[in-house]
Protein backbone atom coordinates (compact mmCIF):
# COMPACT_ATOMS: atom_id res chain seq x y z
CA UNK A 1 0.00 0.00 0.00
CA UNK A 2 1.23 3.78 -0.96
CA UNK A 3 1.68 5.56 2.26
CA UNK A 4 0.32 8.93 2.17
CA UNK A 5 3.82 11.10 2.83
CA UNK A 6 4.27 14.87 2.87
CA UNK A 7 6.40 15.43 -0.27
CA UNK A 8 5.97 12.43 -2.37
CA UNK A 9 6.18 14.52 -5.36
CA UNK A 10 9.67 15.97 -4.14
CA UNK A 11 10.66 12.99 -3.23
CA UNK A 12 10.05 11.57 -6.29
CA UNK A 13 11.87 14.62 -8.36
CA UNK A 14 14.98 14.10 -6.20
CA UNK A 15 15.42 10.47 -7.24
CA UNK A 16 15.36 10.99 -10.82
CA UNK A 17 17.88 14.07 -11.02
CA UNK A 18 19.98 11.75 -8.94
CA UNK A 19 19.92 8.99 -11.45
CA UNK A 20 20.00 11.37 -13.87
CA UNK A 21 23.27 13.02 -11.92
CA UNK A 22 24.70 9.42 -11.72
CA UNK A 23 24.22 8.90 -15.66
CA UNK A 24 26.97 9.04 -18.41
CA UNK A 25 26.44 12.49 -20.77
CA UNK A 26 25.57 11.63 -24.44
CA UNK A 27 28.95 12.16 -25.34
CA UNK A 28 30.09 9.51 -23.34
CA UNK A 29 27.76 7.02 -23.90
CA UNK A 30 27.19 7.75 -27.47
CA UNK A 31 30.46 8.34 -29.00
CA UNK A 32 29.15 8.30 -32.53
CA UNK A 33 26.68 10.85 -32.42
CA UNK A 34 26.89 14.48 -33.24
CA UNK A 35 24.53 16.18 -32.74
CA UNK A 36 21.11 15.79 -31.42
CA UNK A 37 18.18 18.15 -31.97
CA UNK A 38 14.73 18.06 -29.97
CA UNK A 39 11.64 19.08 -30.30
CA UNK A 40 9.20 18.88 -27.55
CA UNK A 41 5.41 19.83 -27.45
CA UNK A 42 3.24 19.21 -24.56
CA UNK A 43 -0.65 18.82 -25.03
CA UNK A 44 -3.26 17.89 -22.46
CA UNK A 45 -4.33 14.57 -21.63
CA UNK A 46 -7.08 15.67 -24.18
CA UNK A 47 -4.56 16.09 -26.78
CA UNK A 48 -6.36 19.61 -27.32
CA UNK A 49 -4.68 22.33 -25.94
CA UNK A 50 -1.13 22.56 -27.08
CA UNK A 51 0.76 23.56 -23.97
CA UNK A 52 4.33 25.06 -23.82
CA UNK A 53 6.54 23.81 -27.56
CA UNK A 54 10.44 24.06 -27.37
CA UNK A 55 13.12 22.93 -29.88
CA UNK A 56 16.81 22.82 -28.81
CA UNK A 57 20.40 21.31 -29.90
CA UNK A 58 21.11 19.25 -26.85
CA UNK A 59 24.71 19.80 -25.52
CA UNK A 60 25.73 16.12 -25.65
CA UNK A 61 28.84 17.09 -23.40
CA UNK A 62 26.52 18.19 -20.94
CA UNK A 63 23.29 16.50 -21.45
CA UNK A 64 23.09 13.08 -19.70
CA UNK A 65 22.24 9.51 -21.21
CA UNK A 66 19.05 9.51 -18.52
CA UNK A 67 17.62 11.62 -21.16
CA UNK A 68 14.34 13.08 -19.50
CA UNK A 69 11.79 15.89 -19.20
CA UNK A 70 9.79 17.12 -16.65
CA UNK A 71 5.95 16.92 -16.78
CA UNK A 72 4.47 20.45 -17.01
CA UNK A 73 1.60 19.49 -14.65
CA UNK A 74 2.94 21.18 -11.51
CA UNK A 75 0.85 19.11 -9.78
CA UNK A 76 2.35 15.75 -11.45
CA UNK A 77 3.49 12.95 -8.70
CA UNK A 78 6.04 10.29 -9.72
CA UNK A 79 5.28 10.80 -13.83
CA UNK A 80 7.70 12.96 -16.30
CA UNK A 81 8.67 11.79 -19.60
CA UNK A 82 11.62 9.60 -20.10
CA UNK A 83 13.24 9.29 -23.59
CA UNK A 84 15.95 7.47 -22.61
CA UNK A 85 15.46 3.61 -24.35
CA UNK A 86 13.63 5.81 -27.45
CA UNK A 87 16.99 7.91 -28.12
CA UNK A 88 19.41 4.89 -27.24
CA UNK A 89 17.62 2.52 -29.77
CA UNK A 90 17.71 5.29 -32.32
CA UNK A 91 21.21 5.19 -32.04
CA UNK A 92 21.74 2.08 -32.30
CA UNK A 93 19.97 2.23 -34.90
CA UNK A 94 21.59 4.98 -36.82
CA UNK A 95 18.35 6.91 -37.24
CA UNK A 96 18.48 10.33 -37.99
CA UNK A 97 15.14 10.93 -37.16
CA UNK A 98 12.58 9.82 -34.99
CA UNK A 99 9.40 11.09 -33.54
CA UNK A 100 6.54 9.24 -31.80
CA UNK A 101 4.29 10.28 -28.33
CA UNK A 102 4.68 10.02 -24.36
CA UNK A 103 1.82 9.76 -21.68
CA UNK A 104 2.81 10.80 -18.42
CA UNK A 105 2.14 8.13 -16.30
CA UNK A 106 2.40 9.83 -12.84
CA UNK A 107 -0.56 10.94 -10.72
CA UNK A 108 -2.33 13.93 -11.31
CA UNK A 109 -2.07 15.56 -8.03
CA UNK A 110 -0.93 14.35 -4.12
CA UNK A 111 -4.96 14.40 -3.90
CA UNK A 112 -5.60 11.35 -6.55
CA UNK A 113 -2.62 9.22 -6.05
CA UNK A 114 -4.01 5.88 -7.17
CA UNK A 115 -7.17 7.14 -9.05
CA UNK A 116 -6.25 9.78 -11.57
CA UNK A 117 -3.35 9.37 -13.84
CA UNK A 118 -1.67 12.64 -15.02
CA UNK A 119 -2.04 11.35 -18.73
CA UNK A 120 0.09 14.61 -20.45
CA UNK A 121 0.87 13.85 -23.35
CA UNK A 122 4.41 14.76 -24.70
CA UNK A 123 5.17 14.57 -28.73
CA UNK A 124 8.44 14.46 -29.36
CA UNK A 125 11.07 14.42 -32.47
CA UNK A 126 14.68 14.09 -32.36
CA UNK A 127 17.05 14.94 -35.02
CA UNK A 128 20.24 13.16 -35.10
CA UNK A 129 24.10 13.46 -36.76
CA UNK A 130 26.44 11.19 -36.89
ZN1 LIG B 1 2.48 14.29 -15.34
Amino acid sequence: MYQQRVGARAEYREQESQRVKDSATLARRFGQLKSLTVELTYYDPDRVSKGSELKYQVNLNGAKSVFRFNCPNAECVRGDFDLSKELAKAIAARQTSVSGEKTCRGWRSKTTIQTVRCHNVLRYKLTLKY
